[in-house]
C-alpha cells in the first residue's frame, strides 16, 4: 500500500503550530488522479476512533476537502487551506496550510490532522493517511484575548529541542526560543534580516512556529500588551517617548534655521494651498524626517540633507532600509499621509538602533521580531496566517508581525497634525 510522506525538513513527531505550510506526497508514483482531504480530531480518543471502521471515519463531521475532483473530472484545489498540486496535474504530491483555528483552543490535550489521499467519495481505511499532530501552543486563551503565561522551568539547547516543545507559554520564552534561533541564523539585524527567508525555507514547520507566536502574541493588543506584567510598562513607555519626540518636532522645530515658522505651521499652510509644488513637498518631508532623526539621534543617510524619493505605484507610500528613508513622491499630494508614513518608517530604525535582547521582555521580543521580519514575498510559506481588523478587513502575516504592528501604532498617534 502506497503510504504518505513528507520531506525530512518536517518532523511529523514534532507538534505542528496551526497555520504551517505543509509539503506531503505519495510515496510511490502512480499516474491515478487522486483526491486530499483531512478530519480534526480535538483529543487522542477521537483521533483513534477514526480507525474503528470505514463507517466511524465516514460519520466524522470535521472533514475539509484539499484536493478535489469534480464531476468533470477537473481538479479543484481548496483556497481556504492555499491547497496547491507541487507539480502541474500531479495529484500525488501536494502543499498546503493548517487550519488557524482550533476548535476548544483552550480546553483540548492534543489536537491532530489526519491527511488522506484518496480515490472514492470519502477517504477509506484502505487508504494511504498521516497524522499530523497540531498541538503546539502560545500563551494563554482563546485567539482573541491572549494572555501571557508562566515560563518554562528548563529552555532547549538547540532548535531540534525547541521544535518538541509543545507550549510557549510566555513572551519570555519566546524570546527564549528567539535567541537560540538567531544563533543559528544571524545575530545583527541585517543577517538575520538576509538569512530568515532561506532559514524558513528550509525548516518549514520553526516558520509556522514563529508565525504563529506573532499571531498568537499581537503587539495590535492592548489586553495582551497588558498582560506582560513583568515588562513593567518599559515597552509602552518608549513607545509613547518615540511618539511624543516625533510630536515635538513637528509642532516646535522651525523650518529654517532663522524662521521662526514650525514644520507643523508649513504643513497646514501646504494644506490650505491649492497647488502641488513638489519641490516644496519635498523640502518639507526631507526637513521633518532629518529634524526627527536629529532629535532621536539617529544616523540617516541622506544627500545633502535630502532624503531619498521615488516615482512609485499609488499604493507605495515609502520604506526604510539601511539607515535610509525612501518616499514614494507620486504621493505627496497627501501630505497627512505621508507624514504618518514616515513616522512608521522612523519607528522601524529607531527599533533597529535602540532595541536590543537585554532590555525589557517586550523590546526584546521586537528586537528579535524586527530580525526575522515576515516580507510580502515569503508568501505561501506565511499565506496560512490571518486576522480581521475591526472593519472585518483581512490582515496578512506581513501586518500581522509584531515589527509592523508596532510601527502601525505609533502611525496611528499623528491625528493630531488634524
Ligand atoms: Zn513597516
Amino acid at each position: 500500500m502506497n503510504s504518505i510522506s513528507s520531506k525530512e525538513i518536517y518532523d511529523l513527531k514534532a507538534p505542528f503550530a496551526p497555520g504551517t505550510y505543509v509539503e506531503l506526497f505519495l510515496e510511490n508514483n502512480d499516474d491515478i488522479q487522486r483526491k486530499w482531504g483531512f478530519f480534526e480530531c480535538d483529543s487522542q480518543a477521537k483521533m483513534q476512533l477514526l480507525f474503528v471502521s470505514d463507517d466511524y471515519l465516514q460519520s466524522f463531521d470535521s472533514f475539509s476537502t484539499l484536493v478535489d475532483i469534480d464531476e468533470d473530472g477537473e481538479l479543484e484545489c481548496n483556497d481556504d487551506y492555499n491547497a496547491t498540486l507541487i507539480e502541474q496535474e500531479n495529484t500525488n504530491k501536494i502543499g498546503f496550510s493548517l487550519p488557524l483555528y482550533r476548535t476548544k483552543e483552550t480546553k483540548f490535550e492534543k489536537y491532530y490532522i489526519v491527511v488522506f489521499a484518496y480515490e472514492g467519495e470519502m477517504p477509506t481505511l484502505q487508504d494511504p493517511y498521516v497524522i499530523i499532530d497540531m498541538s503546539f501552543r502560545v500563551g494563554i486563551g482563546e485567539d482573541d484575548n491572549v494572555a501571557n503565561g508562566v515560563n518554562l522551568a528548563n529552555y532547549p539547547k538547540n532548535i531540534q529541542e525547541w521544535n518538541q516543545i509543545s507550549h510557549i507559554q510566555s513572551v519570555w520564552d519566546a524570546v527564549k526560543f528567539f535567541e537560540c534561533l538567531s544563533k543559528k541564523i544571524g545575530d545583527t539585524f541585517t543577517i538575520m534580516r538576509e538569512n530568515f527567508f532561506s532559514f524558513c525555507k528550509n525548516n518549514p514547520q520553526i516558520a509556522g512556529k514563529i508565525a504563529y507566536i506573532y499571531y498568537r502574541f499581537d503587539l495590535g493588543s492592548q489586553s495582551f500588551i497588558d498582560s506582560v506584567e513583568n515588562d513593567f510598562k518599559d515597552y509602552q513607555r518608549d513607545r509613547d517617548f518615540y511618539f511624543q519626540t516625533c510630536k515635538d518636532v513637528l509642532l516646535n522645530c522651525p523650518i529654517e534655521k532663522n524662521n521662526p515658522k514650525t514644520l507643523k505651521e508649513k504643513y497646514d499652510e501646504l494644506m490650505q494651498g491649492k497647488k502641488l509644488d513638489i519641490a516644496i513637498y519635498k523640502n518639507l518631508i526631507s526637513k521633518i524626517v532629518t529634524a526627527i532623526c536629529e532629535k532621536l539621534d539617529l544616523n540617516l543617510i541622506t544627500k545633502n540633507g535630502e532624503i531619498d524619493f521615488f516615482q512609485g505605484d499609488e499604493e507605495e507610500w515609502g520604506e526604510y532600509y539601511k539607515r535610509r528613508i525612501r518616499v514614494n513622491e507620486n504621493n505627496l499630494h497627501d501630505l497627512k499621509e505621508i507624514i504618518k508614513t514616515m513616522i512608521h518608517e522612523i519607528r522601524h530604525f529607531y527599533v533597529e538602533t535602540y532595541y536590543y535582547p537585554g532590555q525589557g521582555i517586550l523590546r526584546g521580543y521586537l528586537f528579535y521580531a524586527h530580525g526575522f521580519s515576515i516580507s510580502d514575498d515569503y508568501k505561501i510559506l506565511f499565506d496560512g496566517f490571518y486576522k480581521f481588523d475591526d472593519k472585518e478587513r483581512q490582515e496578512n502575516a506581513y501586518e500581522i508581525q509584531p515589527n509592523e504592528r508596532d510601527a502601525r501604532f505609533v502611525e496611528k498617534m499623528i491625528d493630531f497634525l488634524g
